[in-house]
């Protein structure tokens, strides 16, 4: 991780905590700017809503449910960032300084599109009962991307409390049966990731189906 540098969004210029970045994203209504962490994924972001009257409102958003406890971690590094931003914005646009405190439900703007995210469920095989959930992660190539997985599947994994494995993209050269992935167990407790190929893993899941009712 190289030294922090000033970094501009709009007409501002400011610094970012280490391992923090962002990009630039269009919305229907306006555009965003991203904020993610190497480490906790996406954090939030900055919306600026370009509204009928010509006037463009600035409103600042952590991403999560509020009860994975992920999020309060996201937003502790988050909510400064964005608060400064947030305000350093709206005097630019209007000439005004606004209080802090933007933190309210965002306005109400159209739908954006959704991730559909594959998954898959291992039944028992007596009873039927589900035993396991898949995450199927491809994007998943560090950290910060596997914990985007975990927060956008938050309320189902926790609904659901099953042991619940998130699978990022197979890796190497080998062939693809036995080509090993990352593979994160995140529920009921989150665990190291860990490097496992096909053979060592199925044999994980079956065990699950036969034991549920042994
Ligand atoms: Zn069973």
């Amino acid at each position: 991780m190289g030294k922090p540098h000033r970094q501009g969004i709009g007409q501002t210029s400011f610094q970012l905590p280490p391992g923090v970045s962002f990009e630039k994203q269009l919305l229907p209504y306006g555009h965003a700017y991203i904020f993610r962490h190497q480490k906790l994924g996406e954090l939030g972001r900055l919306v600026l809503h370009a509204r009928s009257d010509g006037q463009t409102h600035v409103t600042c958003e952590v991403v999560g449910d509020s009860d994975d406890p992920m999020t309060a971690q996201r937003a502790a590094l988050f909510k400064p960032i964005g608060n400064d931003l947030t305000q350093r914005m709206e005097y630019a646009l209007t000439g005004k300084a606004t209080p802090p405190g933007l933190w309210d439900e965002p306005p109400p703007r159209p739908s954006e599109p959704r991730e559909v995210v594959k998954s898959k469920l291992i039944p028992c095989e007596r009873c039927g009962a589900n035993v396991a959930l898949l995450i199927f992660a491809p994007p998943a190539t560090d950290l910060g991307r596997f914990e985007d997985y975990a927060r956008k599947m938050y309320p189902q994994i926790a609904w659901l409390d099953l042991p619940t494995y998130i699978i990022g993209p197979p890796q190497g050269d080998e062939p693809l049966p036995v080509r090993p992935a990352e593979v994160w167990k995140v529920w009921p407790k989150r665990e190291p990731v860990r490097l496992l190929r096909p053979d060592e893993f199925n044999p994980m899941m079956e065990r699950l189906a036969k034991t549920h009712c042994g």
